[in-house]
């Protein structure tokens, strides 16, 4: 090999799906090109990555800040601010929801569609901003301390890279790398944003190539063991169909179902009468469980009532209750009016940490396969782009780089699925549509040039 090539996890795993998703992704243009709209979980998982980063950052260069809980959240508007500057890159109307959110618009005239499509683009927007800023003041204030108290904090967010081959540098950012404080091994810190808790999750932790990749650079610039991995799940809540959101707008609409930016509302004569509860089920003092009267209370959208600052406080406040005989009655606080809860409503949020050590076999097996397949991605690469014209290119694309067609529109909708089965334009022109750009490097190390010949 001549010049440099670099890749990464992400393109190891895209291969491994689709080697036509891989070639557009990363090598169509040189660069590769990516949709001009967002998936909204990359979206909302970007921003929250770049906040922790922030708070990480900030909060482990204070010396003795596990030991002082003020100083862990003296930086969470730093980090708040941080995240928000990341999403605001996704203006409405960038933001791509999932395929079963579509809306069927058809029977609505040009002018009412427009209005009904921007009214629910600024509402996702609104609402997703406001997730990201409550869950980025939730890790500061129930997880950080927990975690610096158990660990120092090292590197966050450090670029690397390796030669995994001749020539071909594999590319690393692990979100952060821990030392234990008390038996002083390595760990690899792993934020991970999902819709809730599935032990399938849990189970394709233990297999993710994460841990076994970021692991090697890390081990030969420090000539140390890094023990394990430590996944941090954060949860974002489903996307639910919301009945009142759907009379909003006409069609039918979804919301997002998480304590961090939906509670439910009786208001009051003036705002200072209205009560929240943040949970619909709760518990009566003694023990007997019971649900809010849907006459009174309604779900409501917490940012279009007061900053989600506020709504943190009123959730942080939140105490548990010890009746006589020291029996725990519940949680309360100004954010739950009626009665007692089970847990407390920022912990209910994150998913408790899970450690997955690293393995000598498996990482073995890892470098041997990885090695192999980017190998010939390498060379193919550089093939096509020798072709001398669009007959030849898309013949080598069909030899070297086939349609998968299996991850199309399932689980979500492929980023390509337009250029694949679009018209022959768009298969040779995707820029000129107007619907796709050249893809933004994700890693400094990047080189367009040396990144494009592929050789
Ligand atoms: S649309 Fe399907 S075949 Fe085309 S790149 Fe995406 S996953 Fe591959």
């Amino acid at each position: 090999m001549g010049n440099k090539v670099f890749t990464d996890r992400s393109r190891v795993e895209q291969a491994q799906r689709c080697l036509r998703a891989r070639w557009l992704g990363y090598h169509e243009q040189g660069m590769g090109i990516q949709s001009v709209r967002k998936s909204l979980p990359l979206a909302v998982g970007g921003a929250v990555h770049e906040g922790l980063a922030v708070l990480l950052q900030a909060a482990s260069a204070v010396p003795g800040a596990h030991n002082d809980p003020i100083a862990c959240v003296a930086f969470e508007q730093d980090a708040v601010n941080a995240a928000l500057a990341d999403f605001a890159s996704f203006d409405a109307g960038r933001l791509e929801t999932d395929l079963s959110e579509d809306v069927d618009l058809s029977a609505m005239d040009a002018g009412e569609r427009e209005k009904v499509r921007s009214a629910i683009d600024q509402y996702l927007y609104d609402e997703n901003r406001a997730l990201v800023e409550a869950m980025v003041r939730a890790y500061a204030r129930r997880r950080l301390r927990p975690l610096l108290e158990q660990y120092e904090v090292l590197e966050v967010e450090r670029e690397g890279s390796w030669e995994l081959a001749d020539g071909l540098m594999f590319m690393s950012r692990p979100d952060a790398l821990l030392r234990d404080r008390s038996d002083h091994n390595l760990y690899i810190q792993s934020f991970k944003t999902g819709a809730s808790w599935d032990i399938r999750k849990g189970k394709d932790a233990e297999h993710d190539a994460q841990g076994l990749s970021e692991g090697v650079e890390i081990e030969k610039r420090l000539g140390e063991r890094v023990l394990g991995i430590r996944y941090e799940f954060l949860w974002k809540g489903e996307r639910r169909r919301d009945k009142d959101l759907s009379a909003r707008f006409g069609v039918e609409a979804r919301s997002q179902a998480s304590p961090l930016v939906r509670g439910y509302l009786s208001p009051g004569m003036t705002d200072s009468d209205a009560q929240w509860n943040w949970s619909w089920d709760y518990m009566k003092e003694g023990g007997e469980t019971s649900k809010l009267y849907w006459k009174a209370w309604r779900a409501a959208a917490v940012w279009e009532h007061m900053p989600i600052a506020k709504w943190i406080d009123m959730l942080d406040a939140t105490t548990l209750t010890v009746g006589e005989e020291g029996r725990e009655v519940g949680w309360s606080g100004p954010a739950q009016a009626t009665g007692f809860t089970v847990a407390h409503p920022l912990d209910a949020c994150f998913h408790p940490p899970i450690i997955q050590y690293r393995n000598d076999d498996d990482l073995r097996d890892w470098v041997e396969q990885v090695e192999h397949a980017e190998v010939r991605i390498a060379e193919a690469v550089a093939t096509v782009h020798a072709a001398t014209d669009e007959g030849e290119k898309r013949h080598l694309l069909n030899v070297y780089f086939p349609q998968s067609r299996r991850e199309c529109v399932y689980p979500s909708v492929c980023q390509f699925e337009k250029i694949c089965y679009g018209g022959e334009h768009i298969r040779y022109n995707p820029l000129e549509s107007g619907l796709y750009t050249i893809r933004i490097p994700n890693h400094p190390q990047e080189d367009a040039k040396d990144a494009s010949e592929g050789a």
